[in-house]
């Protein structure tokens, strides 16, 4: 495998990528996208799974064995270009309503189906609008849609996500029973880079700032199968607010009230 350099000072190659766009992450990201199946690397969309993964194995493409959710040579470049930017992105927060009791009532396995079966749901209504998994976090998920790989209408993509999650709710993938969801859809400028995971040799891309945290919040204030869409998200959406269904809600660590739109 060509191993580079290790550089520091990447964040012109981060800023091209998260923002404007890089012309060959792009090229691969649209090549390997249309390709079954998923589990995908995060940064090119390489399938890992089904007979996309299996011809892209071939071509020596293949999962990180170090870092499971990249493929080996995006997880090679993550090492090599360590780095981040401010980006001006939208993100979807989902995340299962009452989750402790709910797993104590439907048990180890059946909570598990439940969480896989969010996980399915969210990552279709993502791939469909271009988002991108930034992160599993138990029973919740986090998506970004950067505008270097979602496009200019990155908050309208993300808006049509959270709309698909609340027009087709989610089910447990071994029962009809549907699964209780908040959603949250904000668009905010953070900083998105790499950063140490578990082990200092492993790298993750995450997002960190208010906006995230807002983000995050928002989506617990959200009721079972409905979505809170801030203002900043449907103004990045040129989507002007539905009076009948604004609300105006208080979070916790967050200095100004925020008014979102209801979905659902
Ligand atoms: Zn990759």
């Amino acid at each position: 495998m060509p191993d580079f350099e290790k550089q520091n000072g990447n964040d012109e190659v981060w800023d091209m990528i998260l923002n404007t766009g890089h012309p060959l992450l792009i090229k691969k990201q649209r090549r390997f996208g249309i390709l079954p199946s998923p589990p995908r690397c995060k940064l090119c969309l390489a399938p890992f799974n089904g007979i996309g993964g299996w011809f892209l194995r071939r071509l020596d493409i293949k999962v990180s064995n170090r870092n499971p959710r990249f493929c080996n040579a995006c997880d090679t470049f993550l090492r090599t270009y360590p780095g981040g930017t401010n980006v001006t992105l939208s993100m979807m927060f989902v995340d299962i309503r009452n989750s402790v009791p709910l797993s104590e009532k439907l048990g180890p396995k059946a909570f598990h189906d439940v969480v896989a079966g969010l996980r399915d749901a969210a990552l279709r209504a993502m791939a469909k609008t271009d988002g991108s998994v930034l992160e599993y976090h138990g029973d919740a998920v986090i998506g970004v849609w950067p505008p270097g790989i979602a496009g200019e209408n990155h908050a309208a993509k993300a808006i049509a996500a959270a709309e698909e999650l609340v027009a087709h709710h989610p089910k447990s993938i071994s029962s009809d029973d549907e699964v209780p969801i908040g959603i949250s859809v904000h668009t905010d400028t953070v900083y998105m880079g790499t950063i140490a995971s578990t082990t200092c040799d492993l790298q993750e891309i995450s997002a960190f700032g208010y906006g995230v945290n807002l983000a995050a919040r928002l989506a617990d204030k959200a009721e079972a199968g409905k979505a809170l869409v801030s203002e900043s998200a449907l103004q990045a959406a040129h989507r002007a607010m539905d009076e009948q269904h604004r609300c105006t809600v208080t979070l916790k660590g967050i200095d100004q009230p925020v008014n979102a739109l209801a979905l659902g």
